[in-house]
């Protein structure tokens, strides 16, 4: 039986070091978002990758995304692939230590159900 991560919203995710890559359909969407054009949207909240290939979310002063209000996703309807991925999707060695979701058996309808529910993939 497949084990979905069941997100606990502690926003580790948000807070640790890394880059959130967006593509050009979410910048749309993220623009639209904040009703900002996405020039305006662009300039005030990404930056490059480290690559230099692609624009990714700037961080606030503390390293936390600039999107992290308190405890909440400032843009959670229209959130990049990337954080809605994290962490059924892809992972890294160690980032248990550091997430608090918790491991569910569950059947394999109810992890594509489910996965449907928070990533809007369909597996
Ligand atoms: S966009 Fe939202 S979910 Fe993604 S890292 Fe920023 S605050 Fe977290
Ligand atoms: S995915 Fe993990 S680290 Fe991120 S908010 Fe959920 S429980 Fe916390």
């Amino acid at each position: 039986m497949p084990v979905f991560l069941e997100c606990q919203r502690c926003t580790a995710c948000c807070r640790w070091p890394g880059q959130v890559r967006l593509t050009d359909a979410e910048i749309t969407r993220l623009a639209a978002f904040k009703g900002l054009t996405e020039v305006a949207f662009i300039q005030q909240f990404t930056r490059l990758t480290q690559d230099r290939r692609a624009l990714a979310l700037q961080d606030q002063p503390t390293g936390e995304c600039i999107f992290l209000e308190g405890e909440n996703c400032a843009v959670q309807p229209v959130k990049p692939q990337q954080c809605r991925d994290f962490p059924n999707l892809w992972n890294f060695p160690g980032s248990e230590k550091f997430c608090h979701a918790v491991p569910r058996l569950v059947s394999d309808v109810e992890y594509r159900l489910r996965i449907a529910q928070v990533t809007g993939r369909t597996l």
